[in-house]
């Protein structure tokens, strides 16, 4: 019967740090802007292994006058692990402290064990990081293999309590509860890193596809500039119309150059920032570096900028978002056409609308926008593009809208809390 009851206590007790992780998990990773150091800082998670400890506590089995079991062990080994050296020994010593208030015939048992694995956890730290983290969570199973050992040899010599299938029990559920709940851990963490990883892929996988139509663009204003200069060369005495050509030749140059430098400026990596984004500024930035793709294609670009407030958030990752949108438009119309952006304020929002007329998507293709490796151009997509813009856009608390329409045309609607003073207002 009693036996029972500790499976069943230990059972819950694992439901409830199941239930703390998962919800602590996803609140942080759905909260995180992305690129910014993933884990949680030391403070919390001391906090949380507190809490945790001190429910596993509350839950535990008393097996004998005095012996209580439960995993407050896998709280203990997260905060250790997550929270690095620094947080073990407050935990340690949090540990025994709640442990004085159930007093009892194991407390000695309890705080010779609670000090051993905080020892052994400390040492350990270092090399554990090092490994691959499915043998991590070998690890810490093996951990708690050797824990729940302890925590029966000790009551054993201590106070000659023998009984081995609880043992076998409480031994069994906490390795077993320990693989899993680490498992859950390492994959969530792994899974949102492949993602984070993804997003810095696929930007650059559009920058080496926007470098052909790149050097395209450049070699044009080369080709003039060589004509211009050769019509200098055989005609010097002309001043005016050798005034006029170089005057032309400079501008193309200017022009190409301008075109270079945003597209370098695109393709570096760029730190996390928060500041006030000028949504124009970063149209006009993105039209340029797609502008060689555009006229490779045969495409009109047509702007209509009519906000006139600014937005929160990071130009760079605004501008990858505008650029794989924009791309995205202009691969839909092969045989040419217009890609319409237009931008404008609606309740306290900033609305940035790309639209074009091409192949367009059936309702299907829609929903499945944004998935990764959701593509249908075969060797020349990722199908990472669209699920760039929806986590570039949800870290600036943007939304993204796409209303298609087969053979008609898309069209993607981004919108971002505005911020900052009307400047219309400001001048009035
Ligand atoms: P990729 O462009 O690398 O294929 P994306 O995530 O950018 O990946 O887009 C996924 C797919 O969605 C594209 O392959 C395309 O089939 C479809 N798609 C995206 N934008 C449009 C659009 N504007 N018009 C038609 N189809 C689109
Ligand atoms: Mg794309």
């Amino acid at each position: 019967m009693v036996h029972t009851e500790l499976f069943n206590g230990l059972l819950i007790n694992l439901l409830v740090i199941l239930i703390v992780i998962l919800l602590v998990n996803f609140y942080h990773l759905s909260n995180q802007k992305v690129f910014i150091n993933i884990r949680l800082s030391s403070f919390l998670i001391y906090i949380l292994s507190t809490f945790l400890i001190i429910l596993s506590m509350l839950l535990s089995v008393e097996l004998e006058d005095g012996l209580f079991y439960d995993l407050r062990f896998i709280p203990f080994l997260l905060g250790g692990i997550y929270g690095g050296r620094k947080v073990l020994p407050p935990l340690a010593v949090t540990m025994i402290a709640t442990r004085f208030v159930f007093m009892g015939s194991g407390v000695a048992s309890a705080i010779v064990l609670t000090l051993l694995s905080a020892i052994a956890v400390y040492y350990l730290l270092p090399t554990l990081s090092e490994k691959s983290w499915v043998k991590r969570v070998y690890w810490f199973t093996c951990f708690s293999f050797c824990y729940s050992l302890l925590a029966f040899l000790l009551p054993l010599l201590m106070m000659d309590y023998r009984d081995f299938s609880a043992f076998s029990i409480y031994s069994f559920t906490l390795a077993a509860s320990t693989f899993f709940v680490f498992y859950l851990c390492e994959m969530i963490r792994t899974t949102y890193m492949l993602q984070l990883e993804a997003i810095k892929y696929e930007k650059m996988q559009v920058v080496s596809h926007l470098a052909a139509s790149m050097s395209h663009e450049v070699r044009n204003p080369l080709t003039t500039v060589k004509g211009f200069l050769q019509l200098i060369n055989e005609n010097p005495s002309d001043a005016p119309t050798n005034t006029e050509l170089s005057k032309i030749a400079v501008s193309e140059i200017d022009r190409a150059t301008e075109v270079i430098n945003q597209y370098l400026n695109f393709a570096k990596p760029h730190p996390e920032v928060k500041v006030e984004v000028d949504v124009t500024r970063e149209i006009g930035r993105s039209n340029e570096i797609i502008m060689p793709l555009a006229v490779k294609k045969g495409v009109i670009v047509e702007m209509d900028i009519l906000h006139h407030r600014s937005i929160l958030g990071d130009p760079n990752k605004l501008q990858q978002v505008l650029i794989n949108v924009m791309k995205n438009g202009i691969e839909a119309m092969d045989s040419g056409g217009v890609l319409k952006i237009l931008s404008y304020e609606k309740a306290g929002r900033l609305v940035v609308e790309i639209a074009d007329n091409g192949i367009g998507m059936t309702r299907e293709q829609v929903m499945r926008l944004g998935e990764p490796y959701f593509s249908l151009k075969g060797k020349n997509g990722t199908g990472l593009g669209m699920m760039t813009v929806f986590q570039l856009a949800a870290a600036m608390e943007g939304t993204v809208k796409v209303h298609s329409k087969k053979n008609k045309g898309t069209s993607i609607i981004l919108s971002f809390p505005v911020s900052g003073e009307d400047m219309e207002k400001e001048i009035i």
